[in-house]
């Protein structure tokens, strides 16, 4: 899962996208609203932490523009404390949730993680498909009731075809949502790693489908 951080106090900002790394996340961060504004059209991010205090173009007016360009991706905005009227202009921008300063950053993960399943039609942070079972909150993949470690870029491909059971999921889409903007892309490598996941996985958990991309197999949960 891939997700834009748009913050510019870097105390903050610095901090959070580690833990988002830590917790399996691909983060490009920017600080301010213009580059904001232009990462949220061009790009596909699965989450955008929004705050709404930024230099260059307001976090408001940023969100105004993504949603007047149809880009419906899910946004949660950080707004200073007390300023209720923010949260309102705010929601009726189209964001779909807030946090006001300061937050806890346990709550921060919690509403994340519901905004992106709730984009991916899932209820429940814990993903199951067959005797697979991965736990969203702490990274953990069970197989048959026995955890499996999982690398980094092997849990990021995983929640995310897990996050899109069923469906064809392209090697393009699957880079495009494992990797941080800066980092060196190469789709090549999303087959090395579908290639370590299914050992680690029931056979034909994960099918390829030739020209086309990937697809897993889930319970629709
Ligand atoms: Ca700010």
């Amino acid at each position: 899962m891939r997700i834009l951080l748009a913050e510019d106090e870097s105390a903050l900002a610095q901090p959070l996208r580690n833990t988002l790394r830590e917790q399996g996340y691909a983060v490009d961060w920017v600080d301010n609203g213009t580059d904001a504004q232009h990462q949220g059209l061009v790009e596909d991010y699965d989450a955008v932490i929004l705050d709404l205090g930024l230099p260059g173009a307001d976090g408001l007016s940023v969100l105004q523009a993504w949603r007047r360009e149809g880009r419906d991706v899910p946004v949660l905005i950080l707004t200073a404390r007390d300023h209720w009227s923010e949260k309102v202009a705010g929601i009726d921008a189209g964001a779909d949730d807030y946090l006001s300063k300061p937050f806890h950053t346990e709550e921060l993960l919690a509403r994340l993680r519901a905004l992106i399943r709730r984009r991916s039609g899932v209820q429940n942070p814990v993903l199951h498909a067959g005797s697979v079972t991965l736990d969203t909150r702490s990274g953990r993949l069970s197989v048959n009731g026995q955890t499996v470690a999982l690398t980094s870029h092997e849990y990021k491909v995983l929640a995310y075809l897990m996050h899109h059971a069923n469906a064809v999921v392209s090697r393009t889409e699957l880079t495009d949502h494992i990797y941080e903007q800066d980092l060196d892309r190469d789709s090549n490598t999303i087959e090395v790693f579908i290639g370590r996941l299914r050992k680690k996985l029931p056979e034909g958990t994960i099918e390829t489908l030739r020209g086309l991309g990937y697809r897993l197999s889930g319970d629709a949960s």
